[in-house]
């Protein structure tokens, strides 16, 4: 969600960001992006699942909604606040990355939201919400708590991409025996993708495209973006896809516990760098919006899940 890359998971390509269209050349994204979801694997994952859920299931459509989920929250949160979306093509795809962000490309700003970002959230909601909501064994809560590690390992192993499948067959004991926390567990993401969508329209429209990234930047990104994200959330009725429930505002905060999580495990520490604050300040900030803007019901759910989420992340 920076410029760059928030997942602070370094790949190689991403120090190629440095791309500048002052002399006015038309640049190209700077990656080649093809689409991840849904692979055929992930197809009949999902079939069976369905299946096994007794629930029907439209294999071309659940194809089609797949592959342009981001394209549809685009479009949804465009119709809300269209006054800050000018210029700005929205690319959905992988790079088999956690990643998100903008560049110039042909005079426009090009958002680019990676397909690992939503089933990474959703996997690390869905393991979270389960810890919160039912008793475990200490046996299970083991389980649980490997799985979250090797979630915020996950963009440090050779192909992500494998790994999440991986992942996605051991705890899908949990999507069959547990499906009641899965429409919380998707609320929660759809919020949290909304969020970062909003993250890249606002370094937009706030003139960064031109800029350095630095900490300042991201921090004034986020809190445009909340204000976005809550025009959006008033909509919520008249939305298809772009659909913010009262009680996911705290969201977005939740998800920087996330990436606080992630950076303490691929770093080693939460640290901010010249370009990006570490995430623990820019939780800070949605904390404090969060004061006058969550209901009871949206603080509570951000307390519990914080805590369940430190527990099972830093647990032993
Ligand atoms: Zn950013």
């Amino acid at each position: 969600m920076n410029q760059e890359d928030d997942s602070k998971a370094k790949r190689p390509d991403q120090s190629v960001h440095s791309v500048s269209n002052n002399d006015g050349s038309v640049i190209q994204p700077r990656i080649a992006t093809s689409k991840l979801v849904p692979t055929e694997e992930s197809l009949a994952f999902s079939e069976r699942i369905a299946k096994e859920l007794d629930l029907p299931f439209d294999r071309e459509q659940t194809a089609a909604h797949s592959q342009e989920l981001s394209t549809r929250y685009f479009k949804d949160i465009v119709s809300v606040i269209a006054e800050f979306t000018k210029g700005i093509t929205l690319e959905q795809g992988s790079t088999n990355s956690l990643e998100a962000f903008i560049e110039p490309y042909q005079s426009e700003g090009w958002v680019f939201i990676d397909d690992h970002l939503d089933i990474w959230l959703f996997s690390l909601n869905k393991l979270v919400l389960f810890k919160a909501c039912y008793h475990t064994t200490d046996e299970e809560e083991a389980q649980l708590s490997e799985w979250v590690k090797r979630y915020l390992s996950i963009s440090m192993t050779e192909d992500p991409h494998q790994n999440n499948l991986v992942l996605r067959e051991e705890t899908r004991k949990l999507f069959i025996n547990y499906a009641n926390l899965l429409p919380v567990a998707n609320a929660m993401s759809v919020s949290m993708m909304i969020f970062i969508i909003c993250h890249e329209i606002s370094h937009h429209y706030l003139g960064h495209l031109n800029q350095a990234a630095s900490p300042s930047s991201e921090l004034e990104a986020d809190k445009l973006a909340y204000e976005l994200f809550l025009k959006v959330a008033e909509h919520k009725d008249r939305l298809k896809s772009a659909q913010i429930d009262e009680s996911t505002t705290s969201a977005p905060a939740l998800m920087m516990v996330y990436l606080r999580g992630l950076s303490l495990k691929t770093l080693g520490a939460d640290i901010g760098t010249t370009q990006h604050p570490p995430a623990s300040e820019r939780l800070a900030a949605l904390i404090e919006m969060g004061k006058t803007t969550w209901s009871d019901t949206s603080r509570e759910r951000f307390t519990e899940l914080k805590l369940q989420f430190e527990k099972l992340s830093l647990g032993e």
